[in-house]
Parts: C-alpha cells; sequence; structure tokens
C-alpha cells in the first residue's frame, strides 16, 4: 500500500510537473491570438474549455484519492475554471474586434496567477513528502519528524484535543535476518509497513524511527483509542503469514508496542522519552504486548492558613484516569 502512495505521489509529481509545462504552451498560443489575432483554438471557446485543456482533461478523469479533497488541489481546480473562463471572453472579444477592458485582463492574469502558485505550492509539498519517505517501506523517514510532532503538539495545546504516541519495535527481528537472509527481513519490515497503514487512519502519521522501529503519532485520539489501535497493530502483525520463500513457506513475526499521550503539559521529548519506556516495558515483560505509559500530573497542595513549605502533600495524579468519563461522573 505504501509503495502504491509511493508510485502514485511521483506520477502526481509528473502530471503536475506536465500541466505546469502544457499550460504555459497554452498561454503563449493564447498571446498569439491576443496580440497578434491569429485564430483561437476552438477548445478555448467552449463553455466547458477548462474540462478540453491537457491539464483539464486529466484532472476531471483521474480518480487518485490523494488529490481529489487536497484543499489546494480544490482550489486550483476553482481557479483554473475561472481563469479559462475569463480567457474565452478575451477571445470573443478579439474575434468580435473589440477592445479589452483592462479589468478583465487584469481578472484573468490574477487567476493565471492563482493557479501558477498553487501549482508551485503542490509541487514542492508532494516533492517534500517523496523525499521524506523512506524507500524501502514508504513509511516517513525522521527528517520532518520533529517539526511535525512540534505542530501536531501546538495543535493539542489550542484545541485542548487529545493527541497519542505509540513506538513500535520487532520482537528478535536479529533473528529474522540470521535465519531468513537481510532480503527476507526487508520484506517483513514492508509487510510491518503494511500492516500499520492498513490500521491507522489517513491523517496519523508513521515514522520509521529506526531499522525496525517505528512511531506513531494519532491526532485527536484519547490514551485509551490509541491502546485499542496499538492492540489491533498487535495483533495482526503477531497474525500476519508472511511467505519468505518461492515454496510458499511462511514466517510469522511480533512486535511490542508502547503508548502514551502527547500531552500539551509536557514537552514532544518527554512523550517520546515516555513512549519509549513504555516500549521496552513491553519488551521487558516478555515481547509481543502493548503497555501503556501514563504521564503524571504532580499537584502541590497548602493547607489554608499554612506557609507553602510547612506542609506540602504530592499527590501523583494518573491524567488517563482523570480524563476518563468514570472519573469525571
Ligand atoms: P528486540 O526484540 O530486543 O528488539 O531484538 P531485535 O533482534 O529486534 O533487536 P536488535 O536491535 O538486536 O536488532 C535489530 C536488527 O534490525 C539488527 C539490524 O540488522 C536489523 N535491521 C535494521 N534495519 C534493517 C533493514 O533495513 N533491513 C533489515 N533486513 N534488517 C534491518
Ligand atoms: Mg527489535
Ligand atoms: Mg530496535
Amino acid at each position: 500500500m505504501t509503495t502504491v502512495i509511493h508510485q502514485q505521489l511521483r506520477f502526481v509529481i509528473d502530471e503536475i510537473d506536465k500541466a505546469i509545462d502544457s499550460h504555459q504552451q497554452w498561454y503563449q498560443r493564447l498571446l498569439r491570438v491576443l496580440v497578434s489575432r491569429v485564430a483561437p483554438d476552438e477548445k478555448d471557446l467552449k463553455n466547458d474549455a477548462h474540462k478540453s485543456c491537457e491539464f483539464g482533461e486529466w484532472l476531471y478523469t483521474s480518480h487518485i484519492e490523494l488529490i481529489q479533497e487536497h484543499p489546494t488541489f480544490v482550489s486550483l481546480e476553482i481557479a483554473h475554471e475561472k481563469m479559462h473562463r475569463k480567457a474565452k471572453q478575451l477571445i470573443e472579444l478579439v474575434v468580435s474586434d473589440q477592445a479589452i477592458p483592462v479589468s478583465l485582463f487584469d481578472e484573468f492574469n490574477d487567476y493565471l496567477e492563482k493557479m501558477r502558485t498553487q501549482f508551485q505550492a503542490l509541487r514542492h509539498e508532494f516533492a517534500d513528502l517523496v523525499q521524506n519517505l523512506d524507500p524501502l517501506t514508504g513509511a516517513q523517514t525522521r527528517a520532518g519528524m520533529q517539526a511535525e510532532l512540534n505542530k501536531e503538539h501546538a495543535l493539542a495545546k489550542r484545541s485542548q484535543q487529545p493527541s497519542a504516541l505509540a513506538m513500535l519495535d520487532l520482537d528478535h527481528f536479529k533473528q529474522v535476518n540470521d535465519n531468513y537472509g537481510h532480503s527476507v527481513g526487508d520484506e517483513v519490515l514492508i509487510k510491518t509497513v503494511a500492516c500499520l497503514q492498513h490500521v491507522l487512519r489517513p491523517y496519523d502519521q508513521l515514522y520509521r524511527y529506526g531499522g525496525e522501529e517505528f512511531l506513531i503519532c494519532m491526532p485527536n485520539t484519547t490514551l485509551e483509542q490509541a491502546e485499542h489501535v496499538a492492540e489491533r497493530i498487535r495483533s495482526m502483525i503477531a497474525e500476519q503469514q508472511i511467505i519468505y520463500d518461492k515454496e510458499g513457506n511462511t514466517l510469522q513475526v511480533t512486535a511490542s508496542i508502547g503508548v502514551t499521550s502527547l500531552d500539551p503539559a509536557y514537552s514532544v521529548d518527554d512523550a517520546i522519552n515516555k513512549v519509549d519506556e513504555a516500549m521496552y516495558e513491553a519488551k521487558a515483560a516478555g515481547r509481543n504486548l502493548v503497555k501503556v505509559r501514563y504521564l503524571q500530573l504532580v499537584v502541590l497542595l497548602k493547607r489554608p492558613g499554612e506557609d507553602a513549605c510547612d506542609f506540602v502533600t504530592l499527590i501523583h495524579i494518573n491524567l488517563f484516569y482523570l480524563s476518563s468519563p468514570q472519573f469525571l461522573n
């Protein structure tokens, strides 16, 4: 699945490049019509001219999920259609030998400029995505991880929405390499990521944190929900039969998973340390397990009328239970 995403991204980048190119050529031809009064292309005079140009044909027939709901693509589509409508009006005026009002030409240029900016923004976004994908598994690399986690952390703070992290490490993976060879080990990594992609939602982020270690960021997810997701991942990996030879023989692997919250009260680094500790707890407890590490809140209590230093009580409150419905009710 991730390889598909990788291929789709490359395909989309190629298409954007082609679209930028073909629109530049289309613009040159339009200038010849407007300035030198050469005969226009009939397609540009149609009401659905935006669907007949090379980019339009691709845009309205492609069914790539990645772009269909992408906000920049949606506004590019709108600017593209409006730009073609303005171009049609310009051509009609030229053909009927009328002067072109400056306002109309400016409006046309504005839409054209908007389109160019959006094309470039998309190209950068998709190129960055491809660059930050691990070529073996298709998971994101650590390159952009910190920045993305900081963004998610800030969003969690602003919106008061819970976010969770999970750290997954394959168990005894060295033995897979030793017993079956490195390329089978690679195949196991690919299949593990395929499993993860199957369970995770489109807006969850998956990073290859180390060789056989993966970090998952789950926005808008409580610790309890994250634990369930991790449990689904754990059991799916454990059940997966991975074919390792031409005879169809299979092997199975397991994973240890740690889970914690990306709590705004603590730093991103604290959360990563916690989730790592939780994962090691799962290893120590026998592997093929999910362990949750709750962040703890330390509250200082002062009795009325007493100095804070005279009497201080430390209470460790489990944030998970504090925020759980049972506690609140
Ligand atoms: P544990 O259960 O304690 O995690 O044991 P482990 O064997 O999984 O852990 P260890 O850190 O000893 O070994 C990890 C292995 O992962 C060693 C390394 O060669 C292998 N590895 C790392 N990256 C890759 C890769 O891209 N492909 C393959 N095939 N193996 C890799
Ligand atoms: Mg391991
Ligand atoms: Mg490891």
